[in-house]
This record gives structure tokens, sequence and C-alpha cells, in this order.
């Protein structure tokens, strides 16, 4: 029996995924990569833009001639689209040839679920309203070697304005400290060499339990880990980044030296209006402290460009943090209105227009500061952990500093694994290159 699984959107769906392969692999099917070969067929998706989600109705329109060409195929559909509200009987209604939609909270379902809709004549459904218990212990099948995802938690409490996530991934919940320490020793036993701690908002770590302590206590404990080399985390949260968290960044010696720490605008009032629960000024304080201690830190961040409301004025805030900030990196997004978030019904919706004028001068000035950073690095020796081959070229090697920069060097397919240190001679806007010394 075969399996494959698409997925859309985070890290978190990524390692959901992983989740979906460990448990089909537990009832014996094996990966394909052919979806005419395919016995099941889940399609794992995204709804934190507009975009994402046209995308998917699309692949699962197309999936209707697949269907007439293999009639035995399970073809499923989950994930934080299928968890908004009356989604679940959209897909039933438009696409009869989906066997099974079921959402974000009961992925632990579908050993069970696949049976129940082999059975089922029509669209199988099984969205749970709310989420429930942290479930432990299910199958993993992940898909590398030598770094893995780990979840901390899971949903998220703060509701910004623009964001769908707290509707379609339910409220915080943290795993204990000891079931995170335990997975981890397991995948440095089977040879991992970094760990990736997952969470929407992982500095909300152990809020919602008892003696848990919070996120600087897991790193801590993490860092403690022998025979682990690499840690890092995604998402935090300036609201949550405090400078007890900083002092511990930077007397961790395994936490790598890259934050993604999400701004998402420039302008306190536009801030106000997202919910985010800092202002420009308190963005930037954060911002010194953690330069302050950790002066070679790589610093990421997301930003939304054209929030309802936003002005000029706004707009000149957000450019001149990118300049202040000179950030190593940005993920850069046209605000997209999202159903049932507050953001959605603000009447001063920016046009489209509008928005990708400013979209553009944005991408100009962070792409510049990229290249700059980039450059800067040329000359210098750095630590690189070989991932594997460059997706051009299968001689050349793929690795990434502390400071998540990625970097391509000649060299034999042995070195993955490896932490080799690597001279830095070119620098591109996304990547470097370099020498193995
Ligand atoms: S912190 Fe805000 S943007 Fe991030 S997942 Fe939570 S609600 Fe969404």
């Amino acid at each position: 029996m075969k399996y494959i699984i698409e997925t859309w959107g985070c890290q978190m769906n990524e390692h959901d995924s992983e989740v979906l392969a460990g448990m089909l692999a537990d009832l014996g099917y094996k990966r394909t990569d052919d979806e005419m070969d395919a016995d099941v067929m889940l399609l794992n998706t995204c709804c934190v833009r507009e975009k994402a989600e046209s995308k998917v109705l699309g692949r699962l329109g197309l999936l209707k001639k697949l269907k007439q060409n293999n009639p035995d195929v399970i073809l499923g559909v989950c994930g934080c689209m299928m968890q908004q509200p009356a989604m679940a009987d959209r897909i039933k209604k438009r696409m009869p040839h989906m066997d099974l939609v079921f959402g974000t909270h009961n992925i632990h379902e579908l050993p069970q679920m696949i049976n129940e809709a082999k059975a089922s004549r029509t669209t199988h459904i099984q969205v749970w309203p709310e989420q429930g218990e942290v479930k432990e212990g299910l199958p993993i099948k992940r898909t590398h070697g030598i770094k893995a995802f780990v979840n901390i938690m899971y949903g998220c409490n703060n509701f910004c304005t623009y964001c769908i996530v707290p509707y379609v991934r339910g409220r915080e919940r943290s795993r204990l400290s000891k079931e995170i320490l335990v997975e981890i020793k397991d995948l440095v036993n089977d040879g991992y060499r970094e760990i990736m701690l997952l969470g929407q908002n992982v500095n909300s770590y152990g809020k919602d339990l008892q003696d848990e302590g919070d996120f600087a206590d897991l790193l801590k404990a993490v860092n403690e880990i022998k025979g682990l080399d690499r840690i890092r985390f995604m998402t935090s949260h300036p609201r949550d980044f405090n400078l007890r968290l900083v002092n511990t960044l930077a007397s961790c010696n395994k936490v790598c030296e890259h934050y993604h720490l999400p701004i998402q605008a420039g302008s306190s009032r536009i801030l106000k209006k997202m919910n985010r629960g800092y202002t420009k000024e308190e963005y930037l304080e954060l911002i010194s402290q953690i330069k302050d201690r950790v002066p070679h830190a790589s610093i990421t961040t997301d930003i939304i460009v054209g929030f309802p409301g936003e002005t000029e004025e706004d707009f000149d805030d957000t450019m001149e943090v990118i300049s202040k900030v000179r950030f190593d990196g940005a993920y850069t997004f046209l605000y997209s209105s999202r159903p049932n978030t507050p953001a959605a019904k603000i009447s001063e919706q920016v046009p489209q227009e509008l928005k990708k004028k400013r979209f553009q001068k944005l991408l100009a000035l962070q792409n510049s500061i990229t290249e700059e950073i980039n450059k800067q690095l040329i000359g210098q020796t750095l630590p690189v952990l070989f991932e594997g081959t460059s997706k051009n070229d299968d001689t050349v090697l793929m690795g990434r500093t502390r400071t998540n920069k990625i970097v391509h060097v000649s060299g034999h397919a042995e070195l993955i694994g490896k932490i080799v240190d690597v001279n830095i001679q070119g620098a591109q806007m996304f990547s470097l290159s370099g020498k193995i010394i």
C-alpha cells in the first residue's frame, strides 16, 4: 500500500505531515511520489493567506480526474484550511470526489478515519470544533536525517487582528518538558545534530502548565543534552521576548544565533490596530538588548504591507525600522483579509495597487541590506553543518551557519551531517559560497 502527502504552509504543518506519514508507515504504507500509484493521498493545507487557499482549491479540483482514473485511492484533505467553520461542508458539496476531510485537532485519529472513509459512500468529515489534550507518542516519519522539528506547544492565544491561526489551531497547549527532553535525547541517539523547537509562539511555553518553567528554562534544559550540537526555535513573539530570555540565549552555547522576530509593521499606530502588544520603540529596545548581548546575531522578521488603514506615514515608519534594525532577511507579505478576523471588518482597506507599490519599495530596501550583510561575511571562517547537496548540483554541498546563512561548497558527500569550518569567499542575496578549511 502506498501513500503520498502534499503539504502547504509553515513548519508546524510540515511537522504534522511527518506525524501523518508516521501513522501511515505504522499501518504498513510506503511513501510514493506517483499519485497514480497511491492508495492514500493527503493534502495538508494552510489558510494564512487567501492565495494559499485558492491554490488548494485548484489542486482539489484537479484530483477529480485522479479519482476517475484511480477510484480506489482514498483522497483526504486536512490542516488549517479545513478547520475553518463550514469549510468541510463546502468541500463535500463542491468536491464530492474527496473521501475524507479532517482538521488540525484530530490528526491522531487518521488510522480510524481512513477505515471510516473506506466504508463511507460520501465524503467523510471528522473536524473537531475544539482542540483536545496534547497527544504524546504519535509515530513520526521525519523528512530529514540531520535536523528535526520538535513541537513544544500548539495553538496561540494572541489573537493578532489579521491572523486566522488562533481560530484554526486553538488555544495554547504546552507539552510537558520531560516529554520534549526524552524526544530530543532519542533524536540525538538516532544521529540528529540539530533541533528546531516549534510553536506558533514559543515564548509562551509553559504559561498553561503548573511548575513547568518557561521557555528560557526549557532552552537551558535542552542545552544540557549531550551530543546535541545545535538548537533553533520558531516562531517568537516580541511581546513575550524578555531580558531573561535574551540572557539565556547569550549563555546557551548550543542555541544558534539566529532569531526570527516578526515585527509585522513599523508604526505603533498600526501595531495597536494589529493587537501586537508592543510599540515600535519597545521592539527597537528589544533588538538593541539582543545585539548588546549577542553582537553577531542574525535577526529576521515578518512584515505585512497594506494593513487596513495604513497611511504613507505608517509605511515610512516600517521603512525606518528596516533601515535602523538592518534585518538579515524579512518575509514580506501583502495584507490578505482572512474570514472572521477583526481586521477584515476594518473599512479602510488599502487598494491592491498601492499595497504592491509599497511592497516593492520595501523589498528593494530589505534586499539591499541582506546583500550588504552577506558581503560583510566574505573572508570570515564559519562553522557550517552540512545538510545535503545543493538542489541544482549534487556535487555541491549545502549547509547552514549558526546564523542560518545557507552556504554552498564543493565537497564530498561524506561531510553531510558534519560541522566543518568554511572560509566564506562569495555572497549572493540568499546564500554564501566558500571553501572548506
Ligand atoms: S502570534 Fe499573532 S500572528 Fe502569530 S500565530 Fe498568534 S495570532 Fe497569529
